[in-house]
């Protein structure tokens, strides 16, 4: 019988809710030395509340404690490796931080002049540069928020162009293997959506391309590596039937992470594409917080893209509005700026062959866990693949054990999960993407990881069924969570 005690730091903490007592406040001012106004009278009774019905009353001590106890059950790529795959969980260096938060940078307002914001200016000149340099393409927009955000723009461009040549045209196809936010992006921007099946490699059928792309198809948008981690080798062939019909090819850029420094997807015949400078570029992400998802064309595409556009005018850098066939902003000011400095840091700390070189070691690295745990897990598509693996739960079903199952039991040996489920073409898949920031000695812990959880289904398919066993709470109802959130505390 364990002794109920309540200690001091409560591993499960409270809710700030339950802290609460009222008069509580978290800060003391000191007495008006001006008149005193009534708030109703100076904002408009409309805008002044008399009380926030449930508001926590603590005091500064309290709150800072609460968050820091809550942000110590985080899991953080600061902390251990991040396997999702898709995702690019890579290291995010501490220069590139350094430089995002010099006062020139931090501090540079959107509305400061032209002539007092040459240093940012250059800065973005500087990404504009280097990007276009990495994907070999014409033109380059930094305004999109996140990659989605890029599609649509990217999209939208592809429209743009069309239009101008007479006819917008219908569909959009989109390999079977594609993100979510692919078909999705071709609905908004007003497009149906056909599906082009992958081969048993895990490639674009091209034959089925060939067959299906007409005169009403505008483009199709793939991703290279696709999300199985394969390369689209027959990519240049797809590219010659889609140009012959006057269709485009888009390149969901989130994987640029495999092909920075070796292949330059201008090179292969992408007229558009977007990149995720969140994943690839190495600014934090997985919170939702800002991002940066350029989209980089050939120059077809380059007098539709948003407005302004960065020019010189004499030695000097100047927004330019001037752009008639313009799709217009997509996003206030130039884009999330933090994020753009960020990536350039990160660029130029690398250098053409460092960058190079992280390839490498993503790609390296993906396939030495592909190696290791070939003999424990099914891999449906045998293709080589490039920086990240997806193999299917298939050998475990037979025991009852899914996916989501090893990656709940992953947790309790202090990984974060892998990506589960996702791409659905592969049936239970495990899809794990190392990226080039971990260590021979972290990939060894996680390969020792999975293998001890391959034979803990032999030999023990329970234990997996209800994990994890050793955090703070246990599995929780993911399904019911989703389709019954409860966003609101009620005390009742
Ligand atoms: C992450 C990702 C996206 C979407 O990018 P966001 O920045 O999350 O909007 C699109 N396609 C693929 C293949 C991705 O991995």
């Amino acid at each position: 019988m364990i002794r109920k005690v309540r200690p001091h730091i409560t591993q499960n903490e409270d809710l700030i809710f339950e802290r609460s007592s009222p008069g509580k406040i978290g800060y003391q001012l000191p007495a008006l030395d001006v008149p005193a106004v009534d708030p109703k009278a100076a904002l408009g009774s409309d805008n002044v509340r008399d009380e926030i019905a449930d508001f926590p009353e603590v005091s500064e001590v309290e709150v800072i404690r609460h968050f820091t106890r809550l942000s110590t059950w985080n899991y953080a790529i600061d902390l251990g490796m991040y396997p999702l795959g898709s995702c690019t969980m890579k290291y995010n260096p501490r220069v590139n931080e350094l430089v995002a938060r010099l006062d020139g940078m931090a501090w540079a307002h959107p509305y400061q002049p032209e002539e007092l914001s040459q240093g940012s200016m250059e800065v973005v000149a500087q990404l504009e540069q280097a990007l276009l340099e990495i994907t070999g393409l014409d033109a380059v927009t930094l305004q999109p928020a996140a990659g989605a955000h890029g599609e649509l723009t990217g999209i939208l461009l592809v429209r743009a162009l069309l239009e101008s040549r007479g006819n917008p045209r219908k569909r959009i196809l989109v390999p079977d293997s594609a993100h979510g936010t692919n078909p999705a992006t071709a609905m908004m921007a007003g497009y149906t959506v056909g599906n082009i099946k992958s081969n048993a490699k895990g490639l674009m059928d091209v034959e089925q391309l060939a067959r299906i792309v007409d005169e009403d198809v505008a483009a199709v948008m793939v991703t290279n590596p696709s999300t199985l981690g394969v390369f689209e080798e027959n990519i240049v062939q797809c590219a010659e039937i889609l140009h012959a019909k006057g269709a485009m090819l888009y390149m969901d850029g989130a994987n640029m992470n495999a092909l920075v420094g070796l292949a330059r997807p201008g090179d292969f015949g992408v007229d558009v594409m977007h990149i995720n400078l969140h994943k690839t570029f190495s600014t934090p992400h997985g919170g939702g917080g800002p991002g940066g998802g350029p989209v980089a064309v050939t120059k077809a595409l380059e007098p539709f893209l948003p407005t302004p556009r960065l020019a010189k005018k004499g030695a000097d850098w100047t927004w330019n509005y001037d752009l008639p066939q313009s799709i217009g902003r997509v996003r206030a000011f130039y884009g999330n700026f933090g994020v753009l400095v960020r990536a350039l840091a990160y660029i130029m700390a690398h250098g053409g062959p460092g960058l190079r070189n992280a390839t490498i070691d993503a790609l390296l690295n993906a396939n030495y866990i592909r190696y290791k745990l070939a003999p424990y897990f099914d891999l449906p598509y045998d293709s080589p693949n490039m920086h990240e693996v997806v193999f299917s739960d298939q050998r475990q079903a037979k025991k009852g054990v899914r996916t989501g199952d090893m990656a709940k039991r992953l947790i309790d040996y202090g990984f974060h999960p892998y990506t589960v489920s996702f791409p659905t073409i592969v049936h239970g898949a495990l899809m794990i993407e190392p990226t080039e920031t971990e260590s021979k000695m972290e990939l060894d812990l996680f390969i020792d990881a999975m293998i001890s959880i391959a034979k803990e289904v032999d030999d023990e398919p329970e234990l997996l069924k209800n994990a994890p066993h050793l955090t703070r709470t246990k599995r929780v109802d993911e399904t019911g969570a989703a389709r019954r959130p409860v966003l609101r505390w009620n005390p009742k």
